[in-house]
């Protein structure tokens, strides 16, 4: 028997590993199945050069439990090794300069796996003792023990092992019992080696007999060694595709598309990605990629690897140019890593134009599940806007689909308004807009869809990006102002008439919370409504802006919302109104107004003299009388106001007007509503 120190010139490697790679015991599992996986390929390719003679078997790795001696084995049929072999492969471990590395490096245990694959030292990290049992496959080889109980010194003797191949055993220490459990066994090698390319065996399948889970003869493969990503795209159909989906993400509804990723050159790449249909939160939908190394699972943290908005694609990515132990750190600087992410990008929007091209139809079916990545993509990746802007798609109310550039030509004439600034009109919902979608669409204009979460975003981008075009919504002003064709403003009523109804609909509005409302007037059609709520573009954004991004724009956010309440002058209804206002005002105002007018004269004529004079010119008397004479105009005009509201008060169609502007945006609620219906059935 020979008995040795462990080659790594240092006493302290063992601590090392067993304390500050605490996080990451798990991964103990990988790598000895990872090993015993290159020993069974080793010999594959042996044979296939013809220095390998012997039978090949069935190469398959088995894990086995033994809860009663504690241990955890790894067993494989592959090359084995030599007593030199363990010797150089085991002893030595590969590496130089190890102890300058390890105490600098003391607290990244992440640094020091990866930097020097110290693959099956990681058995330390939940052993207290640790044997080989192997049997090479070269001639006359005798096989070999090796023990070693965590401390740099070992054993190493001949013995006897009639199978090629070779064990691992763990003699599993007290802290880490759990790994003596099936289950646990179970969820490990289903995360690391679901798709290691030798077959894995776990036990025996069970089955249920007689009332009972019964153990069959079969083995509990836990992995598929050939997995769709690995294989030709020419041998694979979509049914091939979407049972490899499920097979990766079984609680997912089928994805919209894949794409198969094939690089060998500048660097090693392969994989499939998936658009998933999204529902709501972005966020939950991420971590999705999952990244190997030679179908070894690495992470499925990729977020340093792909763009951001691609991390909500869903799938594989295999790089063995990737190293098994990947730290943030690494990732962020690597210049593979760089190639990598650009080159998925560039795939995936060359996926994108190529089914655009090819079947536009299933694109067009597809685009509102797909319009979330897109649009992101857009949002954060100037090189993909770039590529995006040929394939993204507007949507309009009706369902139809237009590129950008052949909305621009339906819409480009139409809709310019007199300073020749082209308007995109959008509505959030069919619904709720409804009434202003139908005003728009009786001009003759188009209105699209912008219903998704980001949407906000992607009209502000293409208002920067498209030349002289605004996006403004329905529902942000009368039609005719939204597009305004011509100067000449239609004016109805006397300005007289106007602040009588300002005063009139102003005292009857009911409280909205957190809205603030202006009565405006427009003279529209006599069919249009009489009276209805538009809201201001600008403000409406930018609180909308504020909800998503908070900080800067939370003042926004405060803001009360405004909006306007529009009386259509050309309606019967109002210039009915209107008549019965002055029916019923006249006498009392008309002494109040000539009082108020003389006042006024007074005032301007005093007012005129004073022109063009200093202040301290101006005598005090004077100042004085002036100030005297706006305090009673305000007088006045108050004592008019309560004439208008007093008469407000009594009509129960004033209310009923605003009620139904404010039912028809979906803003009559509560209290309000209730009154609403009473009043209704009162006026019958
Ligand atoms: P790495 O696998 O990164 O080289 P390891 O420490 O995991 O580092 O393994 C060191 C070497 O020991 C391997 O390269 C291989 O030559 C040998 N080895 C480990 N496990 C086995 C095994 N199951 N069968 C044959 N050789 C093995």
């Amino acid at each position: 028997m020979a008995k040795g120190n462990i080659g790594v010139t240092s006493d302290n490697i063992f601590p090392v590993i067993k304390k500050f790679l605490y996080s990451d015991h798990e991964i103990f599992l990988r790598e000895l199945v990872s090993n015993a996986v290159d020993a069974s390929q080793k010999l594959k390719t042996l044979a296939s050069v013809g220095e390998f003679k012997g039978e090949l078997g069935e190469l398959k790795v088995h894990v086995t439990i033994d809860k009663k001696k504690g241990t955890l084995t790894i067993s494989d049929n592959g090359i084995g090794m030599t007593g030199e072999e363990i010797d150089k492969y085991i002893n030595q471990i590969a590496f130089s300069g190890a102890e300058e590395f390890l105490e600098k490096y003391k607290n990244d245990a992440q640094a020091i796996i990866g930097h020097f694959g110290l693959g099956f030292y990681s058995s330390f990290m939940v052993s207290k003792k640790v044997e080989i049992f192997t049997q090479s496959h070269k001639d006359g080889a005798v096989a070999q023990h090796w023990s070693c109980k965590g401390d740099p010194e070992y054993t190493l003797e001949d013995t006897i092992k009639s199978e090629r191949g070779t064990d691992i055993v763990l003699h599993i220490d007290d802290e880490n019992k759990d790994f003596l459990e099936e289950s646990k066994i179970q969820e490990l090698l289903t995360k690391y080696c679901k798709f290691l390319p030798i077959e894995i065996a776990f036990g025996k399948k069970k089955e249920w007999k007689d009332g009972k889970n019964v153990e069959t003869d079969e083995d509990n493969i836990i992995n598929n060694p050939n997995p769709a990503w690995t294989r030709k795209p020419a041998d694979l159909t979509d049914e091939d595709y979407a049972a490899f989906y499920r097979e990766l993400h079984p609680m997912s509804e089928d994805p919209l598309f894949h794409i198969h990723l094939n690089v060998d050159y500048p660097f090693n790449l392969t994989g499939i990605l998936y658009f998933p249909k999204i529902k709501n939160n972005i966020d939950m939908q991420r971590n999705k990629i999952q990244l190997y190394s030679n179908q070894v699972f690495v992470t499925d943290h990729v977020e340093n690897i792909v763009p951001e908005y691609l991390t909500l694609l869903h799938g594989v990515i295999d790089s063995p140019d990737i190293p098994l132990n990947v730290s943030r750190s690494y990732l962020q600087s690597d210049g593979n890593v760089k190639k990598i992410s650009s080159h998925i990008t560039k795939k995936v929007a060359d996926r994108l134009a190529e089914i655009f091209k090819d079947d536009r139809t299933n694109f067009e079916a597809k685009w509102d599940n797909l319009k979330i990545f897109i649009q992101y993509g857009m949002l954060s990746d100037e090189k993909f806007y770039e590529r995006a802007e040929k394939f993204a798609l507007l949507k309009n109310v009706d369902g139809k689909y237009f590129t950008f550039e052949e909305y621009k030509s339906l819409v480009g004439e139409n809709q310019k308004d007199k300073n020749g600034d082209l308007i995109y009109l959008y509505a959030n919902s069919t619904d709720d807009h409804y009434s202003y979608i139908q005003a728009a669409k009786d001009k003759g204009y188009d209105v699209l869809i912008m219903d998704g979460q980001l949407d906000v975003h992607v009209v502000s981008q293409l208002e920067q990006k498209f030349e002289k075009t605004r996006f403004v919504r329905v529902d942000s002003d009368v039609i005719d102002k939204i597009i305004q064709k011509d100067d000449v403003e239609k004016v109805a009523f006397t300005d007289e008439q106007r602040d009588a109804l300002v005063v009139v609909f102003d005292s009857q509005l009911p409280k909205v919370e957190r809205a603030n409302f202006i009565v405006t007037f427009e003279q529209l059609s006599a069919t249009a409504n009489p009276v209805f709520v538009t809201q201001n573009e600008f403000t409406r954004r930018m609180k909308e802006m504020s909800a998503l991004q908070g900080g800067m724009m939370s003042f926004y956010g405060e803001m009360p919302d405004s909006f306007n309440l529009v009386v259509n002058t050309a309606h019967p209804v109002v210039e009915k109104l209107l008549k019965e206002e002055e029916a019923a005002c006249t006498t009392e105002v008309a002494p109040i107004a000539s009082e108020l007018l003389e006042v006024k004269v007074k005032h301007d004529t005093l007012k005129d003299s004073s022109k063009g004079k200093k202040d301290e010119e101006i005598p005090t008397a004077e100042k004085d009388e002036l100030s005297a004479l706006a305090k009673q105009m305000d007088e006045l005009g108050e004592k008019k106001k309560v004439v208008y509201k007093a008469f407000a008060a009594d009509n129960k169609q004033v209310r009923q007007l605003i009620d139904l502007a404010l039912l028809a945006n979906n803003m009559l609620k509560g209290e309000a509503l209730a009154n609403f219906v009473k009043r209704s059935v009162e006026l019958m």
